[in-house]
């Protein structure tokens, strides 16, 4: 049966080694129906041995797309889930499988599941630009997990989720679709502008930026505020930005020689 609320669901794999690992997770994608991935700096791609893991799930790694960089992978996604075997020294939205896969099939727009590198996982940077961290929960002694067994645990409970939420099983209410949160791309030019704002109203001080921006994403993360609400947000820095420079000017014109 293929459940359409599972088309909605992107997994990206980040600069994976093994090209076995990569057919592991088609197969582990195409039991589950889930069919879009993505792949960011693989090692070897195409590849026979992703092709002999992939047994017989050909389609899905025919049809993945291919990118040169993190950001390019998550440009047109809505929602971003960064998995992790370790818990981080950032306390953030930590989901457990269940708990994300009810919350990717009941949000709105494009969803990534984004997994690490073999050997080192997700760098901190990426996992700041995650509305989410999902952690497995495994032996705290031995708890990571191969790649492809990552995907697959995931993908089972997407794939329970999606049957409970399917229409089959849930009344419908006829209500506006709400507006899917900004995406990725959107959310990046808001920071860059929130950085440069506040590096301008002398609040960060960019020789000593301690945690003040990574403390920040994680606000909006949690926010998940959609385009009108960062159209609004970036109208206020640009409004700031303008009186601060009303305000400051003149003196700065005044002390130049
Ligand atoms: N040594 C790495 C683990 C890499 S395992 C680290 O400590 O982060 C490769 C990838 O599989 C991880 O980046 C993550 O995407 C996924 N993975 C493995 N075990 C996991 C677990 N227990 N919970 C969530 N994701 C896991």
């Amino acid at each position: 049966m293929s459940l359409a609320l599972l088309d909605k669901i992107y997994v990206v794999l980040i600069e994976t080694s093994h090209p076995g690992n990569i057919g592991g997770a088609a197969r582990a994608m195409k039991n589950m129906g889930l069919s879009n991935l993505r792949l960011v700096r693989p090692k070897q791609f195409p590849c026979a041995e992703a092709t002999a893991r992939a047994s017989g799930a050909d389609d899905i790694l025919a049809c993945a797309q291919v990118y040169d960089s993190f950001e390019e992978s998550l440009q047109d996604c809505n929602l971003i889930m960064g998995t992790s075997a370790r818990p981080r020294s950032i306390a953030w939205q930590m989901l457990t499988p269940r708990g994300c896969a009810e919350q990717a099939i009941r949000s709105e727009g494009k969803i990534a599941l984004v997994f690490g590198r073999e050997h080192s996982g997700l760098t901190n940077a990426e996992l700041d630009r995650c509305h989410y961290w999902i952690q497995i929960p495994t032996n705290p002694e031995f708890s990571s997990l191969n790649l492809a067994a990552a995907v697959q645990v995931l993908a089972y409970e997407l794939r329970g989720a999606a049957l409970a939420f399917s229409p089959a099983n849930v009344e419908t209410v006829e209500t506006e679709p709400n507006e899917p949160p900004a995406s990725t791309e959107a959310m990046l030019q808001f920071y860059q502008h929130l950085e440069q704002t506040l590096i301008e109203l002398e609040f960060l001080d960019p020789e000593k930026p301690r945690r003040l921006m990574r403390r920040l994403q994680r606000l909006f993360n949690r926010a998940q505020p959609n385009d009108s609400e960062i159209n609004i947000l970036r109208g206020i820095l640009s409004a700031a930005e303008g009186k601060y420079i009303e305000k400051h000017a003149p003196r700065r014109l005044k002390n130049e020689p």
